[in-house]
């Protein structure tokens, strides 16, 4: 039976992301089974078309070589959908990579109507390319979109275009004899282009992917420092969108990560509200290992996702579990909220274990200190490279996404043949 109406309007009164998510896969489900020719047409993967550069750019010898500059280098070509109210998704376009042309009143540009995604594609030992859980980075690119009013799409299509992109562009900037542990970095990005100032859902708007080169940030000497968000700024609250990848999240905690590294520290441990709850370290997922003080346990925490304030990140759900499956009886994993306070308390009784950072960018990244109002909180750090559960963690996913585990994970790309 169909909701009445006050039931829907109670519902969308609590939960109107939630609700709005519905709304939107409801609608692409009904669009499939319309048969009016005028219909706004699905995003579809299969209408691809291929313009190939007709000036290719040469292969940077490594990624350090790719980084050095002060612009990214991305691959040859990239993948650009554009989006209309009325007619919907265009025929995704596979061409060479260069400039966007937009409007000075684009809606991107006066209202943030932006999201992006970030996943690697990794050369595997046995030769082959494989992309790491693609469908979750398709299925969170969806909620950022829906968040900031930007069109839905069935997320399938959107990881089928990333194969597309990687199959074209990944024999050649991603060769079979790069040195083991190389990848590219891909970029889905979602942005509002309808031409129209007044702060309104945009109606029209460009899904584009790119690839590029990433630096490799997952092997800081020592273990990162982390420093504490000051007082007086949050990176997300609660009914805000800290749990979507959308552009805005991120301009205005530059300042703060500025402050933190001409300080010495290497991210910022983004805390909030008055008890200071510990959500994330810049834009990776934190955990931290500790001992139970009632029964000696060892538990690997994390900030939770129900109160939507972090970012639902594939290397954390990965590594929650991994851990669970894979460390079951030896440590207990739980998503809860913690403070800053319980982790000084910690040291004080010597119950901290190691803390890492995880994200796509840094990978797995031992923590060795963290900062906190003139204080500091060091973690144990095993050895230089860093704690025993961060460097399991690290070699479980990274087996996975170097082929050394067959794992359905790992998503091989096919290649065309160059
Ligand atoms: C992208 C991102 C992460 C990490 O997510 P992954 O899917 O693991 O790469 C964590 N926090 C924030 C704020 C992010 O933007």
């Amino acid at each position: 039976m169909a909701p009445s109406a006050t039931e829907h309007k109670n519902k969308q009164d609590v939960d109107l992301t939630g609700q709005a998510i519905e709304h939107k896969l409801a609608e692409i489900a009904q669009l499939k089974q319309s048969n009016s020719s005028d219909k706004p047409q699905e995003l579809d993967a299969s209408k691809l078309t291929y313009e190939y550069t007709k000036s290719p750019r040469p292969v940077p010898a490594s990624i350090e070589e790719a980084c050095a500059g002060p612009e990214t280098i991305c691959t040859d070509h990239m993948i650009t959908i554009a989006w209309d109210a009325e007619t919907g998704w265009a025929a995704p376009e596979l061409r060479p990579y260069g400039p966007l042309s937009l409007m000075p009143t684009a809606s991107v540009l006066h209202y943030a109507t932006e999201c992006f995604e970030g996943l690697k594609v990794y050369r595997g030992v046995d030769g082959q390319l494989r992309l790491f859980r693609p469908d979750c980075n398709a299925r969170r690119m969806l909620t950022s979109a829906v968040r900031i009013s930007l069109p839905a799409f069935e997320p399938k299509e959107l990881e089928k275009l990333i194969i597309a992109l990687m199959s074209v562009d990944g024999p050649k900037w991603l060769p079979r004899d790069v040195p083991p542990d190389s990848y590219l970095y891909l970029r889905p990005t979602m942005i509002g282009t309808q031409a129209q100032l007044g702060v309104q859902a945009p109606r029209q708007a460009l899904l584009y992917i790119t690839a590029c080169y990433l630096p490799r940030m997952n092997s800081v000497a020592g273990g990162m420092r982390l420093h504490t968000s000051p007082e007086d700024m949050v990176r997300a609250w609660v009914g805000g969108f800290g749990y979507a990848k959308v552009g805005a999240n991120y301009g205005p905690s530059l300042q703060a990560t500025l402050e933190a590294k001409q300080r010495g520290f290497h991210q910022v441990l983004w805390l909030y509200g008055p008890e200071g709850y510990c959500t994330e370290a810049g834009a990776s997922n934190f955990f931290v290992v500790i001992k139970s003080r009632e029964t000696g346990q060892v538990q690997l925490v994390t900030a939770p996702l129900d109160d939507r304030l972090i970012l639902d990140g594939v290397t954390r759900r990965s590594i929650v579990q991994l851990a669970r499956e894979r460390l079951a009886g030896e440590v207990e994993v739980v998503e809860r909220r913690y403070t800053i306070g319980e982790l000084q308390e910690a040291h004080a009784e010597g119950r901290l274990v190691e803390a890492f950072a995880a994200g796509t960018a840094y990978f797995v990244a031992p923590v060795s200190l963290v900062h906190h109002r003139g204080q500091d909180i060091p973690f144990p750090m095993a050895s230089a490279d860093g704690g025993k559960y961060s460097l399991l963690a690290k070699s479980w996913i990274s087996n996975i996404m170097y082929g050394r585990e067959d794992h359905p994970w790992g998503v091989v790309v096919p290649e065309k043949a160059e």
